[in-house]
């Protein structure tokens, strides 16, 4: 479910939306919550970027 690494064992899934300023299209992409952390770190040190939404998903 980690697209972080196919690797990862981490089974807790967390829904990050990050929006493209230049184009306005939203993409919805899945991590494990330390994943999304990191991912979270990249989004918000790129101008290009901006964090819509970030969802633990419960099963
Ligand atoms: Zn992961």
């Amino acid at each position: 479910m980690c697209e972080r690494s196919a690797n990862c064992s981490k089974d807790d899934a967390c829904q990050l939306v990050i929006r493209n300023n230049d184009t306005g299209i939203e993409t919805v992409e899945y991590y494990c919550k330390a994943h999304l952390v990191l991912r979270i770190c990249e989004v918000e040190d790129d101008d290009g970027l901006t964090v819509v939404d970030a969802t633990k998903l419960w099963n």
